[in-house]
């Protein structure tokens, strides 16, 4: 039994100041309104002066610290093993647009780490893909060889870019790929105004999947039909999508409007001006977004430093990261500094941001028996310090950094 006593606990619907909580066989077993010294042979830690928030949930993670999720085998354990010290205790590996064989290793990964869930590690979660299926003209930093039109059943043909050995695939074996690994694929993200992208928007539903409007140019009323036909999730909200003007609300509009998405939300202050932040969830509320990193294999690492996004090289600049073009290439944030951005920045109280970082992505993914502090949930939580920064992690009650 382990008794966090003395730090501000953040409930789902309020702060305790200076009370307990208490951590028996992996699960949240009480929390006290006071400081306790918990019964005799638990280990007791003085956290006075301390913030307790539940795990991060980050729902659009590429990779951290020089490690890029479609590096290979390895590399969904890697990025695993090193989020919790930004305060992440769950995570959806999210690829960029790849080949077939790409893909299929990174899935196999993501379910050997489900299955057998490292220590000390983030747990995964089925995976995010930023598909093949987006729009060319909003693809940002995706590779464009790797774009493709959603296989048209009527059609049945292969479309192959020439001359580029790795770019030699059909759209359908990606179908194929993912249909391999079902349980392993959790959000995907489209663009649903391309040709047959409403029939594909539909067959993943009917398929289990988490369907996301994102990297594309669909005008209001054909982001409107998608939410209709079931898209749920919002892929970086205001990122690569059309934008909200006066007579053309664009997906921005669409997905401001409704209750039925849940919108991801780059919380860097970079991607999406602190003011537009701020007015997105003061029109969604926070039980319809969740702040994500968009972490590229360039976040935790220097100014300056190379890394990889699905084989392209990006560089990390003061800012985020990129392409050596300059176009912007996901981010260098963590989930610490996107929690710290809100409560400082944007001056929110700390129960919404938990809201933001943990709650509501956890209840979006059907994580039950996480993502808050209660009694009977899974102690995964973060303990900050002075400044908010991160000085422990607890994945299932256990902790998961070193001191
Ligand atoms: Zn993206």
């Amino acid at each position: 039994m382990i008794v966090l006593a003395g730090a501000d606990l953040v409930l789902p619907d309020r702060v305790v100041p200076a009370g307990s909580l208490v951590i028996d066989a992996g699960r949240i077993l009480a929390i006290e309104s006071r400081s306790i010294d918990g019964p005799a042979g638990a280990t007791r830690l003085d956290l006075a002066g301390h913030v307790i928030v539940p795990g991060f949930v980050d729902v659009h993670v590429h990779g951290l610290e020089g490690i890029d999720v479609l590096d290979g085998a390895a590399a969904i354990a890697g990025v695993a093993a090193r989020l919790p010290k930004y305060g992440v205790t769950a995570f959806c590996p999210t690829s960029v647009a790849c080949g077939p064989a790409a893909l299929a290793t990174m899935l196999i990964a993501v379910g050997a780490a489900r299955r057998s869930p490292a220590a000390r590690s983030a747990r995964v979660l089925p995976a995010h893909l930023e598909s093949n299926f987006i729009n060319p003209e909003w693809s940002g930093a995706q590779p464009r060889r790797c774009l493709r039109r959603p296989p048209q059943k009527a059609e049945g043909r292969r479309q192959k870019a020439q001359g580029d050995a790795e770019a030699e695939f059909a759209g359908d074996e990606i179908l194929a790929a993912i249909a391999a690994a079902r349980e392993s694929v959790g959000i995907i993200t489209l663009a649903p105004e391309l040709p047959g992208g409403m029939d594909l928007v539909r067959d993943f539903i009917a398929a289990g999947h988490r369907v996301s409007i994102g990297h594309t140019g669909a005008t209001y009323d054909e982001a409107r039909a998608a939410i209709a036909a079931g898209v749920g999730h919002a892929t970086h909200l205001f990122n690569r999508m059309t934008p909200m003007a006066s007579r053309a609300p664009g997906v921005v509009g669409a997905v401001l409007e409704s209750d039925a998405v849940a919108a991801e939300l780059i919380c860097d202050g970079f991607h999406v001006h602190p003011a537009l932040m701020a007015t997105a969830i003061r029109a969604k509320g926070t039980r319809r977004i969740m702040a994500i990193t968009d972490a590229t294999a360039g976040a935790g690492l220097a100014v300056g430093t190379r890394a990889r996004l699905g084989g392209q090289t990006i560089v990390v600049t003061g800012r985020t990261a990129e392409l050596e073009d300059g176009t912007v290439a996901g981010s260098v944030l963590t989930m610490d500094a996107a929690f710290r951005t809100l409560v400082d920045r944007l001056g929110l109280p700390l129960v919404e941001a938990a809201r933001m970082c943990a709650t509501t992505p956890a209840a979006e993914l059907g994580l039950a028996d996480r993502g808050a502090l209660a009694s009977g949930l899974a102690a995964d939580l973060v303990v900050f310090g002075p400044g908010l920064r991160v000085r422990q992690t607890y994945i299932d009650g256990v902790a998961a950094l070193e001191h």
